[in-house]
């Protein structure tokens, strides 16, 4: 039944090889990172929230292909303001959701500045989405989608809009970064 790709790529004919991987959350203060986190792995919203609540890491578990993967989700508590994320925090991350905020321009002149440092810290091909959040925020927004679409695109980097308020594309901006990992792994490229 499976394909001669899969059998190969396969190390799990017990069923108990675990995937585990580490993915960073990253973006300008106050873009909605830990709520992202927060609605994608426990279903919930905070209104005010401050940027320093955040879990270090969150494992989440993933269906891919009918395999269980587990993703290790890192946020930052709140150091990203004074832009002093530690080398420790990108340390063996293999993806990575950059945030911005379409309501709030500067988050998305920050992108490159993020980009920068998540290549001088982490020494593979990191598996990146850029992730333009509250885009219920129609009303007030600063950055059109054609314009996350195309930095995306020259960057090689996947991309989304999200709203962690209402849900939209929160559970498939995880998903495509965590899809695209084991779909790399699995043909063995890291
Ligand atoms: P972080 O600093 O990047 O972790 O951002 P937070 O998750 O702490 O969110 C900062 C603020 O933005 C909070 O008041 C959130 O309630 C709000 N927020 C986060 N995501 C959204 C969203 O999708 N839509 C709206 N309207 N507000 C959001
Ligand atoms: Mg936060």
């Amino acid at each position: 039944m499976a394909s001669e790709g899969e059998e190969e790529s396969s190390q799990s004919e017990s069923g108990s090889q675990d995937y585990l991987f580490k993915i960073v959350m990253i973006g300008d203060s106050s873009v909605g990172k830990s709520n992202l986190l927060a609605r994608f792995a426990r279903n919930e919203f905070y209104p005010n929230s401050k940027s320093t609540i955040g879990v270090e890491f969150q494992t989440q578990k993933l269906l891919i292909d009918g395999k269980e993967v587990k993703a290790q989700i890192w946020d930052t508590a709140g150091q990203e303001r004074f832009r002093a994320v530690t080398s420790a925090y990108y340390r063996g991350a293999v993806g990575a959701l950059l945030v911005y905020d379409i309501s709030r321009r500067t988050t998305f002149d920050s992108v490159g500045r993020w980009l920068n440092e998540l290549h001088t810290h982490s020494d593979m091909n990191v598996v990146t989405i850029l992730v333009g959040n509250k885009s219920d925020l129609k009303d007030i927004r600063e950055v059109p989608t054609s314009e996350g679409k195309s930095l995306a695109e020259a960057q090689g980097l996947f991309f989304m809009e999200t709203s962690a308020l209402d849900s939209s594309n929160v559970t498939e901006a995880f998903y495509t970064v965590v899809r695209e990992i084991y779909s790399i792994l699995s043909r063995k490229v890291f």
